[in-house]
């Protein structure tokens, strides 16, 4: 597989029974569809964002992608629970790229984010 952002090679990073690919360039970090959720709710599964989170800044242009699985369009998605967080999605096979140090970002909430959720939640 090569990487959507840089062309270059991917690798194989296994974490608690999920493979994922890592770019050996940028580090961004490709998901099969729905893996990131998975992913999220595991203890420790930070550790294969290893990238510096200033690549994966430098990295998250927006230009139009293509699916490095399946060619498909990508778009952009923003994280319902935390809308500072950016990251592309295939329309048709639903993998998800994160640059560097976004999946860092996408699995640790801070405070503030949970309290916007809670003021949000009270609203309804
Ligand atoms: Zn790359
Ligand atoms: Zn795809």
């Amino acid at each position: 597989m090569k990487c959507p952002k840089c062309a270059a090679g991917m690798a194989t990073v296994s974490f608690a029974g999920i493979d994922v690919e890592r770019c050996h360039a940028c580090h961004g970090l490709w998901f099969d569809a729905l893996e990131h959720e998975d992913l999220r709710r595991i203890d420790g599964s930070e550790r294969i964002d290893d990238g510096l989170s200033a690549v994966g800044r430098a990295f998250d242009v927006d230009a139009p992608l293509r699916c490095p699985c399946c060619a498909g369009a990508m778009v952009r998605m923003v994280d319902t629970r935390q809308s500072h967080l950016w990251f592309e999605s295939c329309t048709s096979c639903h993998g998800v790229f994160f640059d560097a140090g976004e999946f860092r970002d996408f699995k640790d909430e801070s405070w503030l984010d949970r309290l916007r959720d809670l003021w949000r939640g009270e609203r309804r």
